[in-house]
């Protein structure tokens, strides 16, 4: 009897739009989205991890488990160049230990591989053609870039829309629209649009308004409900975000800007630190130069190589005089207490930005 296949991935902001496409147009097979992330999904995961984990795993395997609650039997988990290289093994172990039945996909090669992906999407649908294969990657890549262009406009500009819940109500419409495509001319079309529309959107935006840039870990930076939310809450107080990290930085520029990137973190770094380590400290001298009031350093506890790239951003503080407000997040972490420390942090940035217009006035 054939198997009926339901595949499931973890959640990391809104791209599972993109592999949701993928998965749809390549393998002929249900998906089985998890459900939004909450405080369960974090219980759950926490329950079953080792202590030590960072908090990035937690969340991965609450996903996957409220997933094979709801019918998963094909698990998709990627990887990296840290302790993301383990995540799949040891997920695989623990879920398998849970005693649950399912089918793992484990892509955690650094390197682009596709003529082995292609053979493992091959084991559940059969009927793919390496064309049909090629043209789904080159879609997902178009796909992302547009979903990125997307969301780096609405971080810029949603905390002065006039009429509140304007860009919310249309990034739903783009994501409506977006996870049904099949083809490139499709994604044009609604790229032209969505832009179009975006820019319709009444803003008042001041030109001295005060702008944040978000610098750190990948997964945080990525999935708002593991910062608490954080670009939502600095948008609410009238402030401008920017980060550079997404995953269009990382298929599109992280590899081959490498020396680029190493070169703008000097004198600071001289070599790699792992992860996003180096990109954290670039960033923070590229936001410092380019007159930002403030930079935001986010990361899970105990990630290791952002923890080593700390003591050179309280360097860059020092040099450009630029404040850096510094999260660590895990498992436990209160967010009130993420809400009282962005109010403390906001209050400074508008005292010294009074101050220093005052200073420029007098001289
Ligand atoms: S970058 Fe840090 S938090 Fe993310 S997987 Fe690697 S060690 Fe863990």
């Amino acid at each position: 009897m054939s198997v009926e296949y339901k595949i499931s991935f973890p959640h990391m902001g809104n791209y599972y739009i993109p592999i949701a496409t993928f998965v749809k147009n390549t393998l002929n097979a249900k998906i089985c989205l998890p459900p939004k992330i909450t405080k369960k999904t974090l219980e759950l995961g926490t329950k079953h991890s080792p202590d030590f984990v960072c908090v990035p795993f937690k969340y991965n395997l609450g996903n996957y488990i409220e997933a094979l609650e709801n019918g998963a039997n094909v698990l998709i988990q990627a990887g990296g160049g840290c302790r993301f290289g383990y995540y799949s093994e040891v997920q695989e172990e623990i879920l398998r230990n849970l005693g649950y039945n399912f089918k793992f996909f484990n892509i955690t090669s650094r390197t682009f591989k596709p003529l082995l992906y292609y053979k493992m999407f091959k084991e559940i649908n059969p009927m793919l053609t390496i064309k049909n294969f090629l043209y789904s990657f080159y879609l997902i890549y178009k796909q992302i870039a547009v979903l990125d262009k997307f969301e780096d406009y609405i971080r810029e500009n949603i905390g002065f829309q006039i009429n509140d819940g304007d860009f919310k109500r249309l990034e739903k419409k783009f994501h409506d629209e977006l996870i049904t495509i099949e083809k490139i001319k499709d994604l044009k079309s609604i790229s032209i649009k969505y832009t179009k529309l975006l820019k319709e959107v009444p803003i008042n935006k001041p030109n001295d308004c005060l702008r944040v840039g978000i610098v750190g870990e990948i997964y945080v930076l990525m999935e708002p409900f593991s910062s608490c939310f954080l670009e939502e809450e600095l948008a609410k107080k009238g402030i401008e975000v920017k980060r550079y990290i997404n995953i269009s930085y990382l298929l599109f520029s992280k590899e081959h800007k490498k020396t680029n990137t190493l070169k703008l973190a000097k004198p600071y770094l001289q070599y790699n630190i792992g992860a996003d380590g180096v990109d954290s400290v670039a960033h923070s001298k590229v936001l410092a130069k380019k007159g930002f009031d403030g930079i935001i350093h986010i990361k899970p506890f105990g990630c290791t190589p952002e923890i080593n790239c700390m003591p050179i951003l309280e360097k860059i503080s020092e040099d450009y005089k630029i404040p850096i407000l510094y999260f660590s997040f895990d498992s436990q972490t209160s967010e009130t207490g993420v809400k009282t420390r962005l109010e403390a942090f906001h209050d400074m940035l508008l005292m010294r930005k009074e101050k220093n217009k005052k200073w420029k006035e007098l001289t």
